[in-house]
């Protein structure tokens, strides 16, 4: 149970606030979710948002949050999806919704990264998916998970087109201004590995600056693993090294960091403190 870097790092419990354990069970099965869990709730990791990137896949999230106490998932429609959903797929996703365990929506956006293979899914495509989940979010009064990727003005546009969206920006990528934009919006930053690469300096600006209610850290299993973990599959255990790189940036103890990601994750997605992982 002494995988380097996953030893409680005396910081107090954790929220994984954004972990696809259902892509972890493509890879690895059940087993590899337990374990995956197991060491997590080692670390000092007491609950765990698995976020849904379609309609079935949103509904596999919901089997592994039925399966294991501490785990949360969140019913979403992904930008690289290639067409917005249709009428009978909205309803399904809203009636995903009102399970007891879904505690969002998303996750939902725009990506206007490019690379060959990367996604195919035109803007306006995307926009319009985006706003249908906005509208979801705010009639069920849930907050909206945004995957955001080369699209700061676009997602702010789009959420101030819809009244009464809240919600989080996760894996934040934008610089210190981008942060208050977010913030007077209400909306969260979540900070994911990429914070602890060398080059993020603009976004490790933001981690300094954004106010103690204002942030959430989480790993994007199996994607984006912190530095030193980088390199290898992400795994719910490493948000440790994230929250480590998240306090040394601010200046304060790894338990401040825990205290306030923790409080604001489960005022966010309204998560019982009792339900948590087993160890
Ligand atoms: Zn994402
Ligand atoms: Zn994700």
């Amino acid at each position: 149970m002494n995988e380097p870097g996953t030893a409680p790092a005396g910081g107090g419990p954790l929220v994984d606030s954004h972990c696809h354990l259902q892509v972890l069970a493509e890879r690895e099965g059940g087993a590899g979710v337990a374990r995956a869990l197991e060491l997590a709730a080692v670390a000092g990791v007491t609950q765990v948002i698995c976020p849904g990137l379609n309609l079935e896949d949103s509904d596999r999230c919901r089997e592994i949050a039925e399966a294991h106490a501490g785990v949360f998932f969140t019913v979403g429609w992904h930008p690289h999806e290639r067409a917005a959903p249709d009428r009978a797929e909205l309803e399904a996703l809203e009636e995903l919704l009102g399970h007891p365990r879904a505690v969002g929506v998303g996750e939902v956006g725009l990506d206007q990264y490019w690379r060959p293979g990367y996604h195919e899914t035109s803007l306006e495509v995307q926009q319009a998916a985006l706003h249908q989940m906005l509208e979801l979010a705010s009639a069920h009064a849930l907050p909206a998970v945004i995957h955001d990727r080369e699209s700061h003005p676009e997602v702010l546009a789009a959420v101030d087109a819809v009244a009464g969206v809240r919600g989080v920006m996760h894996s934040f990528t934008g610089d210190a201004r981008h942060a208050e934009r977010c913030r007077e919006r209400g909306f969260l930053l979540s900070f994911s590995g990429i914070v602890t690469f060398p080059r993020s300096e603009a976004i490790q600006e933001a981690v300094r600056r954004v106010d103690g209610d204002g942030y959430l850290v989480e790993t994007d299993t199996p994607f984006l693993a912190p530095v030193p973990h980088r390199g290898r599959p992400n795994s719910p255990a490493y948000v440790v090294a994230t929250a480590a790189a998240v306090a040394r940036l601010r200046g304060v103890a790894p338990g401040v960091v825990a205290a306030q990601t923790t409080a604001s994750a489960r005022r966010l997605f309204g998560l019982p403190p009792e339900d948590v992982l087993h160890g």
